[in-house]
């Protein structure tokens, strides 16, 4: 790495995407989707696509009798970023009211589009989605998942 920086074949950005793709908990949500499987029983669905980069993400929730979500299902193509926030996000919300999906989905919308609001500590693994924050054009990625779940219906 330091050699290739040195002769500038590698310009930083670049670099610094590389890492953020062989972030552990990213590389592990791509490789091993979380919630990937269909449930037996929907009450809320939410799907959003940027036909931009090919990105597309959809929900599948199912709630308890306490309209608490019990079961997620997520489905997703495009990009790294996209399909490990899918994943992410789809065991974050898992024992969440829908109600508090709501204020999820505006609190990590408000983090993501700011350089400097981390409402979510490095113990939960939305934590590592702010990386993403370093690349402008990734954000979309991450916040796809984010739109989904604004389309609640
Ligand atoms: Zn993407």
């Amino acid at each position: 790495m330091e050699l290739n920086l040195l002769s500038g074949i590698l310009p930083m950005d670049q670099i610094k995407l590389d890492n953020l793709y062989k972030n552990s908990i990213i590389l592990d949500h791509c490789r091993n989707p979380r919630n990937y499987l269909p449930i037996s029983k929907i009450d809320f669905s939410g799907s959003a696509v940027n036909p931009f980069c090919g990105d597309e993400i959809h929900f599948n929730l199912k709630l308890n009798d306490q309209t608490i979500i019990e079961e997620v299902a997520f489905e997703g193509d495009g990009c790294a970023i996209n399909l490990a926030s899918g994943s992410i996000i789809s065991e974050h919300i898992k024992g969440m009211s829908i109600e508090s999906v709501g204020k999820f989905t505006e609190t990590f919308r408000l983090d993501m589009q700011t350089n400097h609001l981390k409402s979510f500590d490095c113990k939960s693994e939305i934590f590592v989605l702010y990386d993403v924050r370093s690349f402008p054009i990734r954000i979309k990625c991450a916040l796809l998942s984010v739109s989904a779940l604004e389309n609640l219906h």
